[in-house]
């Protein structure tokens, strides 16, 4: 069984590999694509705009305004934009803006010379942010070279025998990093690939091998068991 490193190859010509930026770069590192990337883990692209613009309308999109606002007003603000269902994001949102404005001042200068690793575990420490939403974050956020690892990149890596099963999150985290190396849009491209490949083919309770592009690189007995 080849290492996952060296099935990069196979795997990019399975999944026809083509070059991906999901935002432009001048956005990056603002507290507004932060905040965009943090909620698009739970809402889709039209959901979070329309919370984006209500927050801007109401000037709560800087994190000094908003690690100030009162919950109960920013939750009523969801309301109101057709987010009802993500009313429990708000509080995290929050604590996220305080953790902006005390760290990163919403200066250029200083996010940019933040280390990835000090964003990682200041992103961490937020109350509500689990390690898969702070490399989101991260990645689609900041625009940093960070891997968050899902379900359904765990599934598959475990059911092609490249990691075993209850390897940690970071082993795995390290792993992809270091296979695809620091190319933020690359990191990008497999995590949505590996994301929709969870949904079609590589389902929790299913694998549909016979449909998938990946099925000419599992092992010869097949996917291996990840539960
Ligand atoms: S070939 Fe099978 S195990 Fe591999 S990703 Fe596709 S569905 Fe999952």
């Amino acid at each position: 069984m080849p290492h996952f490193t060296e099935s990069i190859p196979d795997i990019f010509t399975a999944l026809g590999r083509q070059s991906a930026s999901a935002r432009p770069p001048a956005e990056l590192g603002s507290f507004e694509s932060v905040a965009a990337a943090f909620l698009t883990r739970a809402a889709d692209e039209r959901i979070t705009s329309q919370i984006i613009k209500a927050l801007r309308d109401s000037g709560l999109m800087a994190p000094t305004q908003l690690a100030e606002a009162d919950p109960v007003e920013v939750e009523d603000l969801f309301r109101t934009s057709g987010a009802r269902s993500l009313v429990k994001l708000v509080r995290p949102l929050l604590k996220l803006a305080q953790w902006f404005a005390a760290t990163l001042d919403d200066d250029d200068d200083v996010v940019l010379s933040v280390p990835t690793e000090s964003l990682r575990d200041g992103l961490r420490s937020v109350n509500g942010i689990g390690p898969a939403t702070a490399d989101a974050v991260l990645l689609e956020g900041f625009g940093r070279a960070a891997y968050p690892v899902d379900r359904a990149t765990y599934r598959i890596l475990v059911r092609h025998g490249w990691i075993d099963l209850g390897v940690e999150y970071d082993e795995v985290r390290s792993l992809i990093e270091g296979a695809l190396g620091d190319d933020p849009a690359t990191l990008a491209w497999l995590s949505a690939e590996f994301a929709t490949l969870g949904r079609l083919t590589c389902r929790a309770t299913v694998a549909k091998c016979d449909r998938c592009p990946l099925r000419s690189l599992l092992p010869e007995s097949g996917p291996l068991g990840d539960s």
